[in-house]
């Protein structure tokens, strides 16, 4: 519709290119998908705006900035294999999906990961993989990963995540207590786990990560 493309157009100008976000596929992928597709119908005006929304079951589809600098900081080129933890709305996998070769997305709960799937598949994202469980134990049959992103928060990182990440590989991550936590990039040098370059990516606030190596409940 092109009240909807008029606005996603203003989103990336006055949200995304205003504050810094400059990888120009990150901002023709949030140009080119209907963010209004993934949430509910009542909602769809306000998709754009410069704030995270409601998804039902008390989680959230992030806000459109912070979708955007997450996805800058993966550094992808287009022929990565991605893993996301936290399907959620299923928008973040739709942007990754546009931007890499394959996705691997995790969602702990069911009727979200059911409605994000469809809503994938009715786009034509042939290329993302969803799956229901607990996404802190990542998807070891499908590691190593060139980049690991995951949208809710952790009260640390998650090590297990890092060992499934390839070497040069890119994990983001907000780490931090449960009401509010540091956005994390952390890059694998080298086989040791401790080798890492870690950038602090600023402060936010998401949905907790709840798993075994997360939040417990
Ligand atoms: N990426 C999503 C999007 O584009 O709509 C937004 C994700 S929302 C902020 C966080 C999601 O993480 C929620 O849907 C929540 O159920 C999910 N989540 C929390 N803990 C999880 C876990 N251990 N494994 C998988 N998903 C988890």
């Amino acid at each position: 519709m092109i009240r909807y493309n008029k606005m996603r157009i203003k989103m990336v100008n006055s949200q995304l290119r205003s504050r810094g976000i400059s990888d120009e596929r990150v901002l023709k992928a949030m140009g080119k998908i209907p963010r209004h597709i993934f949430v509910d119908e009542g909602l769809q005006d306000q998709a754009y705006a410069d704030n995270p929304l409601p998804i039902g079951d008390r989680q959230t589809i992030s806000q459109p900035y912070i979708v955007a600098l997450m996805t800058e900081a993966l550094e992808l080129k287009g022929t990565e294999k991605i893993l996301e933890i936290g399907t959620g709305s299923g928008y973040q996998a739709a942007i990754l999906a546009e931007l890499a070769d394959r996705v691997f997305s995790i969602e702990r709960i069911a009727s979200l990961a059911d409605r994000a799937r469809k809503i994938l598949e009715s786009l034509n994202y042939y290329n993302v993989l969803t799956r229901v469980g607990d996404g802190t134990y990542g998807w070891r049959e499908e590691s190593p990963f060139d980049a690991i992103i995951v949208t809710a928060g952790a009260p640390e990182v998650p090590r297990i995540l890092l060992e499934q990440l390839a070497i040069g590989g890119r994990l983001v991550v907000p780490a931090g207590d449960r009401y509010s936590q540091t956005l994390m990039k952390i890059i694998r040098l080298s086989e040791s786990l401790e080798d890492t370059e870690i950038t602090d990516l600023g402060g936010c606030r998401f949905v907790n990560l709840i798993g075994n190596h997360g939040w417990k409940g």
